[in-house]
């Protein structure tokens, strides 16, 4: 590619095997990173450099990887990096002696709190070095180690700790070591290295340190290193683990790591999500000659349940959060659906409101204001009940790979009905429009809030976890008049109220995430579908959120700039009219139109989706393709 990667490596490689890496050999390596656009080019970079720490310290290797992810643990232990700007501010400024405004301003200036922090550092004349004693350099097992301090640290009195652990990092930080840690430490590195590209460099990297590798013909080397990722990303997905993957692989390498990491119990699993349909002929269409079945689509939480082989029993949310102590009762009622013969399993189940007088089900917003936290099971006033719909795993073994139809019959036989706690989603094999839309309107009147649409049989109907999979169509009955599904989209600033709305934020400025860039992109104003109290709420919440200044990874027009900025931290879902062309919103911008975004007309806020975190927000990529289907499905809707 023309890099001379060699003489880049041999200034990042500089330490002596078995030594803690230095931090600042990540840093290098990072620059190289951001210093090219090129795909290839950053994987060359960081494959060179994995490969370094397989050879030389191969013991740092998990906290390099996680560093490189922004990441201190695996998602479900629900610990994340995201420091709040006035803390860091606060930090830079005692350290550089500065006075917190004056870091404000050049932050103003400059856009990135990391550049001012490594600026701030560098034309600063630190005391140690006056007196001649120079910190010792950072590593990249002790950087983590403080970093994970910092993020597990919580509660209001732990913000002086938190300040002065990152006030220690910080002075012992040299060149450009700053700018990244503190990028790192607000959550994001932006450098344009997606976790996508960080799983294939790991895993060519152990690749080519195989011995094996350099003997394999020219083709079959193409072979490994295409194969390894995906063997990489299949494991990940069940076992969305490094603490557990990293060691696998440093033992017994890429092709044995599916022996070594399966699903476990006590590990969630992303989920299989389910793609949008707008129409019963655009359902039927995709399952042409498969056999499918169609489910009802509950109204609630999504539930999944682990049965440990210890007997222990824990429950987690779309998100991978641990929600064992926001169900409580659900892991107390769990044993009685469980058949004598079920010992460890994991089960895919929807947690429905559920009223007891009328055994019925209630709408998802009676579910909302369910305690969340430390739910004491006697003080319980919302009562849920369980609607299991898929079974993954059991006695031992996965069942990913089987088919539906066999995955729902060990469900059955695994469990049984309990009256008002326990049951299956009601389905039917149905096979043409009047009968899929008879079960719809069933699946409606009992508040419901439409059909899953299932791929039955054969190799197209296993559980693809974390996929938003075709063999899995979701059909709301207010698709059907409508775009198709609502949108997830993160709050990033509000304009100041009027009038009635004096008192808290009028309206809000909202974007889409594309994860192909790692950024947020503009996508409407929204003022519509508030009540006074969300307003209220609303207000109460973010304005402990306000920056200063935009992040630079928020891709907007001036025309659209808010009065003030959020963090990233909130996903709300909202419904629209229609989306349309426009010049001066930036939601997938370069996909529909080459130099114009997309925006919606005539938003309106249907809720907090507490169960997503803004990467989870609906992508640019499903934004320009709800565009296109608009065009391709008008003539399309079967129920008026
Ligand atoms: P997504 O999870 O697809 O990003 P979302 O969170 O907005 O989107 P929905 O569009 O409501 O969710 O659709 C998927 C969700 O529907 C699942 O995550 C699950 O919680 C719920 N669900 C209810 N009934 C079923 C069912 N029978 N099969 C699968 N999922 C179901």
């Amino acid at each position: 590619n023309g890099i001379d990667i060699k003489k880049s490596m041999k200034d990042v490689a500089d330490w002596q095997k078995g030594e803690p890496i230095p931090y600042s050999a990540l840093c290098k390596t990072f620059e190289d990173i951001d210093s090219t656009t090129k795909r290839l080019e950053i994987q060359e970079y960081l494959t060179s450099f994995f490969k370094c720490v397989i050879e030389k310290s191969p013991e740092n290797l998990l906290e390099t990887l996680y560093l490189c992810l922004n990441k201190v643990c695996p998602e479900y232990e629900n610990v994340e990096l995201g420091i709040g700007e006035s803390l860091l501010i606060k930090a830079i400024a005692g350290v550089t002696g500065r006075s917190p405004q004056k870091v404000k301003d050049e932050l103003a200036k400059v856009g990135d709190l990391g550049k001012v922090a490594k600026d701030s550092k560098n034309s600063q004349k630190s005391i140690s070095s006056m007196f001649g004693s120079v910190d010792k350099p950072l590593t990249i097992p002790g950087v983590f180690k403080s970093m994970k301090k910092i993020a597990s640290l919580s509660g209001h009195s732990s913000q002086d700790s938190k300040v002065k652990e990152i006030q220690n990092l910080l002075k012992s930080c040299r060149g450009d070591e700053a700018k990244f840690l503190i990028r790192s430490l607000e959550g994001k590195l932006r450098i344009g290295l997606a976790e996508q590209t960080v799983l294939i460099c790991l895993a060519q990297a152990f690749v080519i340190t195989d011995n094996e590798y350099q003997k394999l013909t020219k083709a079959k080397k193409a072979e490994e290193l295409t194969e390894a990722p995906n063997i990489i990303k299949s494991v990940y997905s069940e076992l969305p683990s490094y603490d557990k993957i990293v060691p696998a692989l440093l033992q017994s390498g890429v092709r044995n790591l599916r022996e070594h990491c399966k699903l476990t119990p006590g590990i969630p699993l992303k989920p299989m999500l389910a793609h949008p349909t707008k129409s019963i002929t655009e359902v039927l269409n995709r399952v042409e000659g498969h056999k499918f079945t169609c489910e009802f689509k509950y109204d609630g939480e999504r539930g999944q349940i682990h049965k440990l082989e210890d007997g222990n029993i824990k429950i987690y949310s779309r998100n991978l959060e641990d929600n064992t102590f926001k169900y409580p009762d659900v892991i107390e009622r769990i044993s009685k659906a469980v058949n004598p013969n079920t010992n460890s399993f994991v089960l895919d189940c929807e947690v429905v409101a559920w009223d007891l007088e009328k055994h019925s089900l209630l709408p998802f917003q009676v579910l909302s204001t369910r305690k969340r936290k430390d739910v004491i099971e006697s003080e319980i006033k919302v009562t849920v009940c369980l609607f299991a719909f898929d079974l993954l795993y059991l006695n031992g073994e996965s069942l990913l790979k089987k088919p539906l139809k066999e995955r729902r019959e060990l469900l059955h036989d695994s469990f049984q009905k309990v009256d008002d706690e326990f049951s299956f989603a009601q389905h039917m094999n149905v096979s043409n429009t009047e009968e899929i839309q008879a079960f719809l309107e069933e699946s409606v009147k009992v508040n419901c809030e439409g059909l899953m649409v299932k791929i039955l049989d054969g190799a197209e109907s296993t559980y693809e976890p974390s996929k938003r999979s075709r063999n899995w169509l979701k059909l709301k009955k207010d698709y059907l008049s409508g775009v198709g599904d609502s949108l997830d989209l993160v709050v990033i600033g509000a304009f100041y109220g009027r009038g009635k709305r004096t008192n808290v934020y009028g309206a809000f400025l909202l974007a889409c995430y594309d994860p192909e860039n790692d950024e947020y992109q503009t996508i409407c104003k929204i003022g519509t579908g508030f009540s006074d109290s969300d307003l209220e709420t609303h207000f109460q919440y973010l304005k402990e959120k306000e920056m200063s200044e935009p992040k630079s990874y928020f891709n907007y027009d001036k025309a659209t700039k808010p009065d003030v900025w959020f963090e990233p931290c909130q996903v709300w879902e909202v419904k629209t009219a229609d989306l349309s062309i426009s010049p001066i919103y930036k939601a997938a911008i370069g996909q529909v139109d080459s130099s114009k975004g997309v925006s919606l007309r005539f938003p309106r806020f249907i809720r907090i989706r507490d169960d997503k975190k803004p990467e989870d927000a609906t992508t640019s990529e499903g934004i320009a393709e709800m565009y296109r289907k608009q065009f391709n499905n008008n003539n399309d809707n079967d129920i008026e």
